[in-house]
């Protein structure tokens, strides 16, 4: 349930309504709202009763949550929220924030170059995979520590923020060492315990939808992380896997205004795996803005041909400063800047 305080409530009236609903056995999550401040209660309150809080001085209504995602849900909180990225920039406003990078990180030179024509063409974060989750055991599975490693030099090098997968719990540390950003990848949208352990955690995270994840079990799994205390939650549609196969995977963007109905998290688009093709990549940037997303994350490469993992959809700084200047025009168009 919700317990929507009145405009004008004090802290103390809201401190009165923390401690009834503690006493309950229940957590809560004050979230303060431009207009007034709700307290979301957490936990089993189905038994709970409802009344007491209602005659609570400050207290406006008490009203149930539908969703079962309740911090993620619109109910709760219906301005949307803009998240940071760590480095000064952020998502979920009326810019769009644009994260460019190589799929793996593959040494210090390339992450330097890349990042530095990424931040000249607009982007405001960094990507780029030290921990890679491949399908194939026998594939490259990313630089591992020492490519966070050059992730951070390139940061210091441009102030671009860092955004970077963290596959396990045990990596958890690590990559919060380096990282502004943790990526948590499709595959491990519904890993419980590390979105919990990642829920923790200071650091925004970017969740990926599972490739067959619907938006009910996506918006679940934010909630995981958001239960836990940490609520700088980015979504990221991905594409999903569907019976065509003239693309890696399916881009659905009308999860784009549906989850923004759904839910007041900033949605990004990545239409790099979306698609898996470098010549679609533009046109799904452009129509993922023209659908209302709050930002794009797209994979990059000085030399696609020779990329150590997804070549096939990566395009080059040059096809990255062309992508978003045709998209700039597609952001005025829909009252966003980029
Ligand atoms: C990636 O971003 O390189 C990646 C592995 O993404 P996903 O988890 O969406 O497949
Ligand atoms: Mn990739």
């Amino acid at each position: 349930m919700i317990v929507v305080m009145k405009p004008g409530s004090t802290e103390q009236q809201v401190g009165h309504v923390v401690k009834l609903v503690r006493e309950m056995g229940l957590k809560e999550n004050v979230i303060v709202g431009e207009e007034r401040t709700v307290v979301a209660v957490i936990g089993n309150d189905r038994f709970k009763d409802r009344g007491v809080l209602e005659t609570v001085d400050g207290v406006d209504k008490v009203v149930p949550i539908l969703a079962p995602y309740k911090m993620a849900s619109s109910e709760v909180k219906r301005e949307r929220s803009v998240v940071p990225l760590g480095n000064g920039a952020t998502i979920g406003g009326k810019k769009i924030g644009v994260i460019a990078g190589p799929c793996s990180v593959e040494g210090k030179q390339q992450i330097i170059e890349i990042a530095h024509a990424m931040k000249e063409a607009g982007a405001v974060g960094l990507r780029g995979g030290a921990f890679k989750p491949r399908t194939n055991p026998y594939s490259f599975q990313g630089m591992g520590e020492e490519g966070l490693k050059h992730l951070a030099a390139a940061r210091d090098a441009t102030g671009l923020a860092i955004v970077t997968e963290v596959m396990s719990i045990d990596q958890v540390d690590i990559v919060c060492q380096y990282a502004d950003v943790l990526q948590i990848g499709a595959r491990n949208m519904q890993n419980f315990n590390l979105l919990s352990r990642v829920g923790e955690c200071t650091k925004t995270v970017l969740l990926k939808r599972g490739m067959s994840a619907t938006m009910e079990e996506f918006l679940l799994a934010a909630e995981y992380v958001m239960a836990r205390g940490n609520h700088n939650v980015i979504l990221c549609e991905r594409g999903i896997r569907t019976f065509e196969d003239y693309v890696r995977n399916t881009l659905p963007l009308a999860i784009v205004p549906a989850l923004q109905r759904a839910t007041h998290l900033p949605v990004v688009v990545d239409p790099s795996h979306g698609t898996g093709k470098n010549y679609l990549v533009e046109p799904m940037c452009r129509a993922s803005v023209a659908a209302g997303a709050d930002g794009l994350i797209v994979e990059t490469h000085a030399d696609p041909e020779h990329a150590m993992t997804d070549g096939a959809q990566s395009i080059t700084p040059e096809q990255f400063a062309k992508m978003m200047q045709s998209t700039r025009r597609i952001a005025a168009a829909v009252d966003r800047e980029m």
